[in-house]
């Protein structure tokens, strides 16, 4: 099958362009017409000969999925549910912020990782995203926004849409190096997350890279009795693992690290658990940042249901007061579906019914 051209970093086009027997700069001007002028075909690249032109065609595709349903949220959230080559469905957001255009994408047709919250979860991976799969899902967005007229552009990229990045490490970072690239998107470093479940391998890689991108740490529960209870990954790498696997991505990075923390009523949303995790955070706090997310309610997972609003801001002033900081997510979107994986665990249902 031919491979997307999205894939490649702009190091790999211009080594393919030598392969060739090409001119270097040829990968600058496919580049621009991909990232820059966002054309669909090879064809339509004016200034690369027509020789070339057909060298790429035959060795690359540009379009790989269509889209299957698009949500547009009164907030201005637009959800689209993509239909991959194969068939596969994923789902990629887009979040519009006073910062500018936020988009959440899907790194895996589902994911094994299997938090019992998680709408993702409930199906198994069936396979990881290529990294021209992934780049693929932004310029998409990109070409909704430019449809519009505005002017607008992809500023902030959340890698927390379905499946788990660091269990498709390498795709991953090849779409970092795309949209991250000033020959393309150049989509700054600072403005890219990725949320890990906690693969310590991964975070401890990640930490070794070049690239100044955020981590955000799904952690969930101070303890490991609990995060287990809600994490069955914890088991594999319990919390002492994953924490000083943040300590090193601390010390390689000295960024700000993002704690996630879904707040399921009842379960793990009482001040003690605040009070916990301040203490876990406490060596760390001018590097840590507590996102608290009310949780979005999964038919299949109806053991759960979100914290009172007294619940959430006890467990917020309980963290603040000790110097931690953190804020309550703004929701968006909640009126289309909006947690991951809801949208497409949906479609997938009306698919087999
Ligand atoms: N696998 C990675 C990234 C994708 S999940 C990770 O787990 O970090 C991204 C975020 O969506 C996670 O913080 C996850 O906790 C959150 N999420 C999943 N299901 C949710 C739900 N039902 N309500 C609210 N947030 C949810
Ligand atoms: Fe996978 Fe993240 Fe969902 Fe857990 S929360 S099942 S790691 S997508």
């Amino acid at each position: 099958m031919k491979q997307s051209v999205y894939g490649l970093t702009f190091e790999q086009l211009q080594q393919w362009m030598a392969d060739q027997g090409q001119q270097k700069f040829r990968a600058a001007q496919v580049w621009d017409w991909l990232y820059k002028k966002r054309v669909k075909s090879f064809d339509e690249m004016k200034n690369v000969n027509k020789d070339l032109r057909a060298l790429l065609d035959e060795a690359f595709t540009i379009k790989t999925m269509d889209i299957a349903v698009k949500q547009e949220s009164n907030d201005g959230t637009v959800k689209f549910l993509f239909r991959l080559a194969d068939g596969n469905l994923i789902e990629t957001v887009l979040m519009h912020f006073s910062y500018g255009q936020s988009v959440c994408v899907t790194t895996q047709v589902g994911c094994n990782i299997g938090c019992s919250f998680c709408a993702s979860g409930l199906l198994r991976k069936s396979r990881d995203l290529s990294a021209g799969e992934i780049v693929e899902q932004i310029m998409n967005v990109q070409e909704h926004l430019d449809a519009l007229g505005g002017g607008e552009r992809v500023s902030n990229i959340v890698v927390m849409g379905i499946g788990e990045p660091f269990d498709n490490y390498d795709n991953l970072m090849n779409f970092l190096r795309v949209v991250n690239d000033g020959n393309g998107l150049g989509i700054g470093a600072r403005h890219i997350t990725v949320s890990t479940s906690g693969l310590v391998k991964g975070i401890r890689k990640f930490a070794d890279e070049d690239l100044q991108v955020n981590l955000a740490l799904s952690i969930h529960a101070p303890n490991n009795e609990l995060r287990t209870k809600i994490m069955k990954i914890n088991k594999a790498f319990p919390l002492e693992q994953v924490m000083d696997a943040i300590d090193y991505f601390l010390s390689k990075k000295n960024r700000r690290i993002t704690f996630e923390y879904i707040l399921l009523s009842d379960v793990n949303d009482h001040v003690e658990e605040a009070q916990q995790l301040a203490r876990l955070l406490q060596n760390k706090k001018h590097l840590s940042y507590v996102n608290l997310i009310p949780y979005n309610p999964v038919e299949e997972h109806d053991r759960y249901s979100r914290s009172t609003p007294e619940a959430i801001a006890a467990f917020e002033k309980t963290l603040k007061s000790r110097g931690i900081q953190c804020g309550v997510r703004l929701e968006q979107g909640t009126d289309i579906d909006a947690a991951c994986g809801q949208l497409r665990s949906k479609q997938i249902k009306k698919d087999v019914s």
